[in-house]
C-alpha cells in the first residue's frame, strides 16, 4: 500500500470541486444528493477530470489493492469519510490529532456546512482530499461478485489509512501473500481487521501476492516466468491444499496470468517471511 499525497496537485483536485461549488451556489442550501449531482456535472465530465488528476496522484494504483488501473477500466470514487455520514460525531472519528491528515483542515461535514464557500473546508462528500480513486472491486473481469476495495468495504468504518504518510511500513505482505495492518489490534475479530473489510485477503488476491513474492524470492523476473509457466511448480511446497487449483489457474489461463501482470506493483515491494 501507498502513502497518497494530496498536497502535490491540491490546485487542480480542489479547482474542479471549487467550479461545480461554484454553480450549484445559487441553490441555497446545497442540493440534498450533492455527490449525485456532482457525478452528472457537465455531463459527466467533471467527474472525469478529477479521476484523471487522481489517478495521477496514484501512479495509477487502486488506493487499496493497488491493482493497475486505466481511465477505460471501471474506477469508483472512494469516499474516505464514507459518504453516509451525517452526524458530527460518527465524521469525528476520522479526524484524530495524533494522525493528522489533509482531512483535518480541509474537509467538514456536509450537514453542517450546506452553504457555499469559496475555500476550505469542502463538505466531504465532494472534497477533493476526501476522495481517492478505486477499482470496482470485480478482481476476475466481469464477475458479479465484488471481493475488494471500495464496494466491498460498503459503509463500514475504517481509518483514512492511506492518507497516512507512514502506511507504507505500517502494511505488512507475508510470503504467502497476506496482509496485516500492524496498527489492527490483534484481539479484533479477523472480519473487523482493516484488511479484511477491505477483502485484500481475498485468496485470489493473496495467490497474486503470493506468486509475485515467489518470483522475486528466487531472483527471476516476470520475463523468466513468462517464458515458462511451469516454473511456478516451484512454489507447491509452499501452497495449500485448497489453493491448489488457484494456483493452477494461474498458470494455465490467461485471464488469471493478466491480472498478475495487473498487479506488478508487487513485483516491488518487501515480503516477509511470517505475519
Ligand atoms: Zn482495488
Amino acid at each position: 500500500m501507498e502513502y497518497i499525497d494530496k498536497t502535490i496537485l491540491r490546485e487542480e483536485g480542489e479547482a474542479i470541486i471549487k467550479s461545480f461549488l461554484n454553480q450549484v451556489k445559487e441553490q441555497d442550501p446545497y442540493p440534498q444528493d450533492l455527490y449525485d449531482v456532482f457525478k452528472s456535472d457537465r455531463g459527466g465530465q467533471s467527474q472525469k477530470d478529477l479521476i484523471e488528476i487522481l489517478l495521477e496522484e496514484q501512479n495509477n494504483h487502486c488506493c487499496y489493492c493497488m491493482r493497475r488501473l486505466t481511465v477505460n477500466n471501471k474506477i469508483t470514487l472512494e469516499h474516505l469519510i464514507l459518504r453516509s455520514i451525517t452526524q458530527q460525531e460518527e465524521f469525528n472519528k476520522y479526524i484524530k490529532e495524533e494522525r493528522h491528515t489533509v482531512l483535518n483542515d480541509n474537509v467538514c461535514l456536509t450537514e453542517v456546512n450546506k452553504v457555499y464557500q469559496a475555500e476550505p473546508p469542502y463538505p466531504h462528500v465532494v472534497a477533493y482530499q476526501n476522495l481517492v480513486a478505486s477499482c470496482d472491486g470485480k478482481i476476475i473481469t466481469g464477475a458479479p461478485a465484488i471481493s475488494c476495495c471500495n464496494l466491498r468495504r460498503g459503509f463500514e468504518y475504517i481509518e483514512p489509512i492511506v492518507l497516512y504518510a507512514t502506511i507504507k511500513n505500517e502494511v505488512v505482505y507475508a510470503f504467502n501473500g497476506e496482509v496485516r495492518w500492524k496498527e489492527d489490534k490483534e484481539y479484533e475479530k479477523e472480519e473487523q481487521l482493516t484488511m479484511n473489510i477491505l477483502g485484500l485477503n481475498d485468496s485470489i488476491l493473496r495467490m497474486v501476492r503470493h506468486i509475485w513474492s515467489y518470483i522475486n524470492r528466487c531472483g527471476l523476473v516476470k520475463g523468466d516466468i513468462d517464458r515458462d509457466r511451469g516454473k511456478l511448480y516451484g512454489m507447491l511446497d509452499e501452497v495449500s491444499n485448497e489453493d491448489f487449483d488457484l494456483l493452477l489457474s494461474f498458470q494455465s489461463n490467461d485471464t488469471y496470468w493478466n491480472l498478475l501482470v495487473d498487479y506488478d506493483y508487487f513485483s516491488t515491494i518487501t515480503y516477509h517471511s511470517d505475519n
